[in-house]
């Protein structure tokens, strides 16, 4: 690694769907900031997914439920994770570990992207163990039956879901 590279602000990127954003993805954040000067959550756009909210909502979401973080950037991204790293000067990407199921597809990806780009390093951040069993999907799933999710997602993620299932 260049000498220069020491000095220059330490950029992260977390990456995902965030198809609505959970207390588990904020848990991730909030460690991330303490390792990084900047953390750029990515919102990836993947065409093969359909998601319940649109890239706006989910922007809108995540930037509330991280206002309380200064040192915290929301965009949208297309195409490989480690373009967009190159890009924006990004040294690591973050990912979140809940448990031995996330592991092999996390192992994959994060060797691929290692051959991609070889100074590209991918940090696992571990939750609170009380958000490792929640995901996204789960989330929808429970405020589309009407569930109560508010343990789950922030005030405003909450009300929206529930606008969602209301139409
Ligand atoms: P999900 O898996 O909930 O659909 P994403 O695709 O948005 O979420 O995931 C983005 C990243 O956040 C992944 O690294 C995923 O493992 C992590 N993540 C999601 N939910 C949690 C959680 N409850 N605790 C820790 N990490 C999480």
């Amino acid at each position: 690694m260049p000498d220069t590279a020491k000095m220059l602000p330490k950029i992260a990127i977390y990456p995902g769907s965030f198809d609505p954003i959970t207390f588990g993805h904020i848990d991730i954040v909030e460690r991330a900031t303490v390792l990084f000067d900047k953390v750029v959550i990515s919102i990836a756009v993947n065409l093969d997914k359909k998601p319940l909210f649109t890239l706006d909502e989910r922007r809108e979401m995540i930037q509330e439920a991280t206002v309380h973080l200064p040192n915290v950037e929301v965009v949208e991204t297309e195409g490989l994770m480690v373009d967009f790293a190159r890009r924006i000067g990004a040294i690591a990407l973050i990912r979140g570990l809940r448990a031995v199921s996330d592991f092999e597809f996390e192992f994959q990806m994060a060797l691929m992207n290692r051959k991609l780009e070889s100074h590209l390093i991918t940090v696992f951040l571990m939750p609170h163990d009380s958000y490792t069993y929640l995901n996204s999907t789960i989330v929808r799933e429970v405020a589309g039956f009407g569930g109560d999710i508010s343990q789950f997602v922030p005030p405003g993620v909450a009300r929206r879901l529930k606008e969602k299932f209301r139409s």
